[in-house]
């Protein structure tokens, strides 16, 4: 591991994050010859897949199209066990990637970012890591993930309890033992449903605590098959083309018709195979259903059908079944036997809306008038997303405004890759770029890609300062609402909509209008001379950001 005393205190740029959009900056920045700095919060590479080691985890996208497409030769090699690779193999493969390429050298670990402030003068940020070091730096890259910052509710008593809290957005590297143990679970989004009918199968006894019951969708990962895994291998870059210019970055069928073209028993038919296929293509099954409303009704009724049949106790199937919202308007999750581990003797469902969580106890938590008791407690709450890492850093930039204060009514970006006032800060995969509802390796790509590009022009250019046109910006913000508001997401209290957290500003935080689309509009900014940012003070046009 380097340290800090070998590294120079100025550089070209800072990068802070060492998971796949790190990882991938640092192979480009060195290949154009910049200096640059990497801070890594963690002991370890691969971000998301080196916090969230809890029970069960695993990709939802498949194996052969979650990975990165710029090492073709690594592209060729590498052999995914499973169609849906689980966590440890991400990691692996994420450790493997830093070290065929010596990424590791670059990475200062165990040292996390606690300020940036910008300085007009200079055109220059000066960083301060938790080492107490100070960077100053042209340019800083904020790899910081969507996902990175877990948040446990705050509960009267939280510490009180005699056992164990883990959280699985932080899960213990050296593994939990939780066999014959009575265990508490308070959530059930997509890694409470991933960890959950592991868990079952540990613990002497699982209780899980509901606050809104979930859609998923069996992921019906498999070993991986050579034949398939071939014809990818055989099609890579064919296929990586085509899945950059898709919604959400991904390679399957999306149907092209409504799914109020056809009769209910062809609906029930077209359903009925891709639940039977599995995964989240399921809502691609046509092209409406995060659009329409009776659409979506049909979805999220046929899924509703599918949990009561899985579960044997009605009650329990009833209390599972999502009623008050659209299907995937919550992210859609994707599951291996999650209803099913509803059938054992050894897991009960505690509906926190009828039976609310008064406290946590020394014994374990009392909802409702029962207190029940567990040997460790597990938050699968979710995060503070999209925005809460980069606010958890003290960012001030022109005239020593903070990003906090900018953002308080929600964040507020030109392409979810700057944010006006805070000159020659870039953010990869920020809130108003399609992020999490794409397959994120083509996002962090494009990402990487267009902002190392603009780094080389800046630099060959001899422009100092870059930042987003207000106006721009404005456009951005009110385009990408404006897309949002014609489906159906807006209407569910989801972590998209900074919902999961109280007092957090309820807007629509990622660009719906699709990665395919998306790409095309920066790609066209940057050709037109990055019409809509600010270079050198100067303003380029700013129509055709919103077009
Ligand atoms: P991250 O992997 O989050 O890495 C960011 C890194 O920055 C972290 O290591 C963090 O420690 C570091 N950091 C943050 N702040 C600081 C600081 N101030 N100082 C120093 N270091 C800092 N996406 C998909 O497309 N498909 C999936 O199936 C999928 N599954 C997921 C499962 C889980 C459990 C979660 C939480 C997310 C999942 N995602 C999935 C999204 C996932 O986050 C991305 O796919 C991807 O891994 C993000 O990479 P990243 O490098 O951008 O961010
Ligand atoms: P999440 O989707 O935000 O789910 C958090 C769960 O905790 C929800 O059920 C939520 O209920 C509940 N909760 C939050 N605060 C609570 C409180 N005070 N009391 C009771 N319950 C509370 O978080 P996550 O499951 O960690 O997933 C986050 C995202 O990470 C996913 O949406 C996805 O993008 C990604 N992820 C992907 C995978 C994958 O399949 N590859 C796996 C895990 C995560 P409410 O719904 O009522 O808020």
């Amino acid at each position: 591991m380097s340290t800090s005393q070998t590294k120079p205190s100025t550089v070209d740029v800072v990068v802070v994050g060492a998971g796949f959009s790190g990882l991938y900056l640092i192979h480009k920045l060195r290949t154009m010859g910049m200096s640059f700095r990497v801070f890594e919060a963690g002991s370890g590479v691969g971000g998301t897949w080196y916090w969230n080691r809890y029970p069960g985890a695993r990709c939802d996208v498949e194996s052969m199209q979650y990975s990165y497409s710029w090492d073709p030769e690594l592209e060729q090699e590498w052999r995914w066990s499973e169609t849906f690779a689980p966590q440890p193999e991400i990691l692996k493969y994420a450790n493997h990637v830093a070290d065929r390429h010596n990424l590791r050298q670059h990475i200062e670990f165990n040292t996390r970012v606690e300020a940036a402030d910008f300085d007009e003068a200079s055109n220059r940020w000066t960083v301060t890591t938790s080492n107490g070091e100070s960077i100053s730096a042209r340019f800083c890259v904020m790899a910081t993930g969507c996902l990175s910052s877990p948040r446990a509710p705050e509960i009267e008593g939280a510490d009180s309890f005699k056992g164990p809290t883990y959280h699985t957005g932080a899960w213990p590297h050296e593994g939990v033992d939780l066999s014959g143990k009575r265990i508490g679970v308070v959530g059930t989004g997509s890694s409470a449903i991933q960890a959950i009918p592991v868990i079952a199968e540990q613990a002497g006894h699982l209780t899980v605590f509901q606050r809104t019951p979930n859609y998923s969708i069996p992921a019906r990962t498999t070993p991986m098959n050579d034949a398939y895994e071939r014809e990818w291998k055989d099609n890579y870059a064919e296929r990586r083309d085509i899945m950059r210019r898709t919604a959400a970055g991904n390679f399957y069928e999306r149907a092209a018709i409504s799914a109020q073209d056809v009769t209910p028993e062809e609906r029930q038919q077209v359903f009925e195979e891709r639940w039977a296929v599995g995964g989240t293509r399921f809502m691609t099954a046509f092209n409406d259903i995060g659009t329409n409303a009776e659409s979506n009704e049909a979805a999220a009724e046929f899924v509703r059908g599918k949990i009561r049949e899985i579960v044997k106790d009605p009650e329990t199937a009833e209390l599972l079944v999502a009623k008050d919202y659209p299907i995937g308007t919550k992210r859609i999750c994707a599951d291996s036997h999650y209803f099913e581990a509803y059938n054992r003797d050894n897991v009960r469902l505690v509906d926190i809306n009828t039976n609310p969580i008064h406290r946590i106890t020394p014994n374990g938590i009392l909802a409702g008038d029962e207190e029940h008791a567990f040997d460790a407690l597990i938050f699968a709450t979710g995060f503070d997303a999209m925005t809460g890492t980069l606010l958890r850093i003290d960012i001030k930039g022109r005239d020593g405004q903070t990003l906090n204060d900018k953002w308080e009514a929600g964040p507020r970006t030109y392409l979810g890759l700057m944010t006006a006032g805070f000159p020659n800060m870039f953010m990869i995969t920020g809130p108003g770029s399609p992020s999490v509802l794409s397959n994120m390796m083509i996002s962090i790509e494009q990402h990487v890609d267009w902002v190392s590009d603009c780094l080389a022009h800046l630099q060959d250019s001899d422009i100092h300062a870059m930042e987003a046109d207000l106006a721009a910006e404005g456009a951005w913000v009110e385009h990408a609402n404006a897309v949002a508001h014609k489906t159906l997401h807006p209407s569910a209290a989801s972590w998209y909509m900074g919902a999961n957290i109280e007092g957090k500003p309820r807007v629509f935080m990622p660009y719906i209008g699709g990665v395919g689309t998306y790409r095309q509009k920066c790609d066209a900014i940057a050709a037109n001379g990055y019409e809509g940012f600010v270079l050198n003070g100067q303003s380029p046009r700013v129509e055709a950001a919103a077009e």
